[in-house]
């Protein structure tokens, strides 16, 4: 069978009078107005409990746009259960049969339930227009579409064999259930992590971040009206400790698809560790974590192209990109010019709520974000080593708004240069010209990261020399772009290092990660 051939979504550009701005302002103006009443999904079931955990949008904290129904170690018991069940079922349907499901979730996306789930992740995660269309429309529907694509050609894949002989590999679905844990910041990624091992014949376990809940019950409600069994994928909003304290320690954990920060994830690998003993099989552990991401730039840049990189790299989604561009390195030739640019190009952009679409910048995700984010803010208010050259201001009064930062330190090692902010901050370091080929060693020995990175030249040689140097410092390596927007099917995504274990999200890589081969030798 061959699938049909993936093209990636064309990105609506929601100009005013088009019908998908219409639909998107009514679906945005639906979900504010109600009161939404959001249950898990275990097995066939719904399932609400006493627990209600509000729901508001980071930009309107005063808002309540519903509830959810909060669980604990029982439902996180049944979802296994419901998972197991399932399990037999559906991994002996044939792979066509799963690939249809997934391509019919796409299409949905792709038309009725494209404006609901934009404006569930504009309000429940403050995201604007465009930055929801690029993610849980356009990504999402590329992961699904791209990674059938992907499967078809895995399960293709057979050896050669011999007179008298048929080698054959089978691709089967892991032994056990699969856990995905997800982040607030893409609802691609919250939808890709369940869904590329489902996908691939297993059964799942999802748990969303609770900032994300408002969006991922809209696509657990996509997946079932695609026809997606029930048990297939369970999801539960329990904290994440209730989970993982009965998923890590159960015989049938058989792996983890995980996107969040490095501390969780290496604290997630010690549990597995304790537990290695009792499991069947050694689990698959696939995670994107943290980075620090940065910009390089050669003294031949061009100044439009930095600062359009550094502006659009460091502030799209209030930099909570994994991606986002966090520290530069600047030639001193370039910067009193560079400089007067950003400064320009900054005083642009608007900050406000989702809700109007000039609103460039919104809230950051909660108050928890906030308060560490403004805590480096505010210490570089009273440090002679920085200074804040733009922005600095935030309230959260209403919203979690922070406007957009740039800190200009003198030391290349100062901490926000180091630290993962995952906020709205920029750090620059000037450099001297003459300096320039020290700056590569000097990013490898600031962090422990290497996801993305960008170098801005026009210098051919430069190119050449930095593409080398860098070889391990980003997963993902921008010439001349932002170190941000990894469209699935182009440049597929992960880092090394502190940033994961490089099982690019959106690729066939990924997709092995959750079958476990047979080689089947029959001689006649
Ligand atoms: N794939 C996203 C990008 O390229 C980032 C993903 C993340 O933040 O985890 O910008």
């Amino acid at each position: 069978f061959k699938v049909p051939a993936p093209v990636n979504e064309p990105v609506l550009n929601y100009a005013p009078g088009s019908p998908e701005r219409k639909a998107l302002k009514s679906a945005i103006e639906a979900a504010r107005s109600a009161t939404a009443d959001i249950p898990m999904f275990i097995g066939r079931k719904e399932i609400h409990t006493e627990d209600k955990q509000e729901i508001r949008p980071p930009h309107d904290h005063q808002h309540v746009l519903g509830h959810y129904s909060k669980g604990d170690e029982s439902h996180v018991q049944a979802a296994i259960e419901a998972a197991l069940a399932a399990k037999p079922a559906w991994e002996d349907l044939a792979w066509e049969q799963r690939a249809a499901i997934f391509l019919k979730a796409a299409d949905l996306l792709a038309g009725p339930y494209r404006a609901r789930i934009n404006a569930a992740t504009m309000l429940g995660q403050s995201k604007n227009a465009y930055q929801a269309e690029i993610d849980a429309a356009c990504e999402m529907i590329d992961f699904l579409r791209f990674n059938v694509s992907y499967m078809s050609e895995i399960y293709a894949q057979q050896p050669g064999s011999a007179k008298g002989i048929w080698n054959r590999t089978e691709q089967r679905a892991l032994e056990g259930f699969v856990f995905a844990l997800t982040p607030f910041n893409f609802t691609a990624i919250a939808g890709n992590l369940p869904t590329a091992p489902a996908m691939m014949g297993n059964v799942v376990v999802w748990k969303p971040a609770n900032t994300q809940i408002f969006a991922a019950h809209v696509l657990m409600e996509v997946f079932r009206e695609a026809g997606l069994p029930g048990g297939v994928i369970n999801l539960i909003y329990t904290d994440g400790p209730v989970a993982g304290e009965v998923i890590f320690s159960h015989r049938e954990f058989a792996g983890i698809h995980f996107t969040g920060s490095t501390a969780v994830f290496q604290q997630i690998w010690k549990e597995i560790g304790n537990h290695i003993g009792n499991y069947r099989s050694y689990p698959r552990i696939v995670g994107e974590t943290g980075g620090k991401d940065f910009v390089l730039v050669h003294p031949s840049a061009s100044i439009n192209m930095t600062s359009t990189a550094l502006v659009r790299g460091a502030f799209e989604y209030q930099g909570q990109k994994c991606s986002a561009a966090s520290r530069a390195y600047i030639p001193k030739s370039l910067w009193p010019e560079l400089k007067k640019r950003l400064l320009e190009d900054i005083s642009s952009l608007r900050m406000g709520g989702v809700e109007d679409f000039r609103n460039f910048i919104n809230a950051v995700i909660d108050e928890k974000s906030f308060d560490k984010i403004t805590s480096y803010i505010n210490r570089v208010k009273n440090d002679p080593q920085a200074e804040i050259i733009a922005g600095g201001d935030h309230d959260k009064s209403t919203g979690y708004f922070i406007s957009p930062t740039i800190i200009q330190t003198t030391d290349p090692m100062y901490v926000t240069m180091c630290d993962e902010l995952f906020g709205p901050v920029l750090t620059v370091y000037v450099y001297e010209d003459e300096d320039f080929r020290s700056i590569p060693r000097l990013i490898d020995s600031t962090s422990i990261y290497a996801l993305t990175g960008a170098v801005i030249a026009r210098d051919r040689y430069a190119i050449e020399w930095l593409e080398k140097e860098l070889r391990h410092s980003a997963g993902n390596f921008y010439i001349n772009d932002k170190p941000t927007g990894a469209v699935v099917g182009q440049q597929p995504f992960g880092g090394s290092r502190g940033s994961g274990t490089n099982d690019k999200a959106g690729s066939m890589v990924n997709l092995l990660r959750w079958v476990s081969t047979r080689s089947i030798k029959e001689t006649f």
